[in-house]
């Protein structure tokens, strides 16, 4: 029996969706921070419940294979980067099986691996996010700092340059510092809500160059600004945009919602290339939601546009579009399409955006995505009988609303993109799309989130037409099996042919080439449903993979 506070040695065996190393004790399951698959440790324990406890990473016996050290000095006390011990190509492992696991534990699809493909990963993994917030506060010495909440905490560790983000975030900050202690300006302090610097905002255009500094403070104005500003432009001449956010408020809530413009036009601005290398501007201000990782964002939305297939003449929903990114980067492709989002000033954004690129078939809407999508469905679906191609979702970590993958499904697009933060709900929304008539065609993650837990997936779904719901119906039907026939299932066929001839099979094409060897007797399997419907045939060259994997499992 292992107490609180007790050192026990452990073999870490698995890792948790947050990163933490699994390990057992006699059955007892123990989640340890910092300790990474393969590592042999000194644990002791921090919490204990009935089945399952807490411990601390105390020291590394044996090291795993999959360690590194960890780039950042103070990853540990930090938490922001909870993988930063795990080599990279293991980070990326960790998130597929994550992605993979999710899909078929709670999305029930067994069969994921067949349309899973490899995470796309960054060759660089460090400095990536555009976006830095840092608290300023003061140290137990007394100093001005910046930096990070200790874990779970409201004291600030000092750390000017996190390693996730642009180097210039340092001299922004140092800057500011050193302009607070000549000008007297008091950072502020939370248990007193007296002071006047609460966080500092900066935010890069990768591909542009351009810089935005936003001082958030708790004060109507800042003493000095203009000097401030003069300094920020000397040390960073890439400086467009100067501001202030006052917040007031004794709250967690970072930003506040009135913005005093001190230098620049109070956005700077930043490029998203397409595939075409032609590119989509977009306009980035305070309070805008834009995607932190600007590399892998092109990557991510590279693929839900590929996954769209647009040709130029689809009419496409984004729902949960934001400030438009996903949304524009389609219209260049599309006929129509319509952006969903909840908060008015992104539409705004959105709108600008859209006339920033000269775009003019795109039109969004403020709104819940479960209200906006059923009431056009009612109202304007309904009368005008409008097709729409193709559904673009991109919904926070709980996901869809029922009711508007209901909608969806009314709608019936030709194909769903499901672009995701969060691999359960993920899974959770595609069980619901698969039994209302739509398959997995592709799943593909994309790491938008190096050194942490976090893991983006895009997934494309298309609509089943009558002859797949035959393929469907022979899956089901492999319950009445005969005898040849139970040697191998039709994924094992599909995984055989896809292994040694690079080809992909349908369930198909499996049964008319089993029915023409003479495995098959039930003859009405290979017929269409309703007589006027064509059904392909299976192709010469599959036709002889397939022949070749029956050979194998000695089914002819
Ligand atoms: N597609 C955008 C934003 C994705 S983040 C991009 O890539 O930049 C998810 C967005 O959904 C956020 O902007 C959030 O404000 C919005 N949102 C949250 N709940 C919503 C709902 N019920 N209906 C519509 N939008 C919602």
């Amino acid at each position: 029996m292992i107490n609180k506070n007790d050192q026990f040695e452990i073999y870490i065996t698995d890792l948790s969706d947050e990163g933490a190393g699994i390990g057992k004790t006699d059955g007892f399951t123990w989640f340890v921070k910092d300790a990474v698959i393969g590592d042999h440790i000194l644990a002791a324990a921090t919490k204990v419940k009935k089945n399952y406890g807490f411990a601390r990473l105390v020291k590394v016996i044996e090291p795993s294979a999959s360690r590194t050290t960890p780039a950042c000095p103070l990853a540990r006390s930090c938490g922001g980067c909870q993988l930063q011990q795990l080599e990279y190509d293991s980070q990326l492992k960790f998130k597929e099986s994550k992605v993979l696991n999710d899909l078929k534990r709670i999305g029930g699809f067994t069969d994921a691996g067949a349309f899973f493909e490899p995470i796309i990963g960054m060759q660089q993994p460090f400095r990536y996010r555009n976006k830095a917030v840092y608290p300023i506060g003061r140290n137990k010495e007394g100093r001005i700092i910046a930096g990070f909440y200790a874990g779970r905490t409201h004291s600030i560790i000092a750390c000017e340059d996190c390693l996730l983000g642009f180097e210039e975030n340092r001299i922004v900050l140092s800057t500011i510092i050193k302009f607070m202690g000549d000008n007297d300006i008091e950072p502020y302090n939370e248990n007193t809500g007296s002071g006047v610097v609460r966080h500092v905002l900066i935010r890069k255009g990768l591909h542009t160059g351009e810089l935005m500094v936003c001082i958030v403070i708790n004060a109507g104005k800042l003493k000095n600004a203009d000097v401030l500003c003069g300094r920020l432009r000397e040390m960073l001449p890439s400086l467009k945009s100067f501001t202030l956010s006052v917040n007031r408020e004794r709250t967690n809530v970072i930003m506040g919602t009135r913005i005093i413009n001190v230098y620049g036009p109070g956005y700077i601005e930043d490029l998203i290339h397409d595939r075409d290398g032609s590119q989509v501007r977009f306009r980035i201000s305070p309070l805008s939601f834009f995607q932190v990782n600007s590399e892998q964002m092109e990557k991510l939305y590279g693929t839900a546009l590929e996954f769209a297939g647009l040709t130029g003449n689809e009419r496409v929903w984004d729902l949960y579009c934001g400030v438009g990114t996903i949304s524009l980067f389609l219209a260049r492709h599309a006929k129509k399409v319509y952006g969903v989002e909840i908060i008015p000033e992104a539409i705004d954004n959105a709108r600008e955006n859209a006339e920033l690129n000269s775009i003019d078939n795109a039109e969004f809407f403020v709104g819940k995505a479960e209200e906006v999508l059923p009431e056009w469905y009612s109202k304007e679906y309904r009368k005008t009988g409008e097709k729409i191609d193709v559904i673009v979702v991109d919904p926070p970590r709980k996901g869809c609303d029922e009711n508007c993958l209901k909608t969806m499904v009314s709608i019936a697009p030709k194909r769903i993109v499901y672009v995701s933060c969060d691999p359960a709900t993920l899974a959770r929304d595609l069980k619901y799309l698969c039994s209302e008539g739509y398959r997995i065609e592709t799943v593909r993650p994309v790491d938008m989130f190096p050194q942490t837990v976090h893991v983006e997936t895009v997934c494309l779904l298309s609509k089943l037409k009558s002859t797949q719901h035959i393929e469907v119906e022979l899956d089901m039907d492999e319950l009445d099996l005969t005898d040849a026939e139970k040697k191998a299932t039709y994924q094992e066929i599909k995984d055989y042919v896809l292994e040694h001839t690079g080809l992909k099979v349908s369930s198909l094409y499996i049964a008319q080439v089993k029915q023409k060897c003479g495995i098959i007797e039930r003859e009405n399997y290979n017929k269409p449903k309703s007589e006027d419907a064509k059904q392909p045939q299976c192709p010469p060259d599959k036709e002889k993979a397939i022949k070749e994997a029956l050979k194998h499992f000695g089914m002819i």
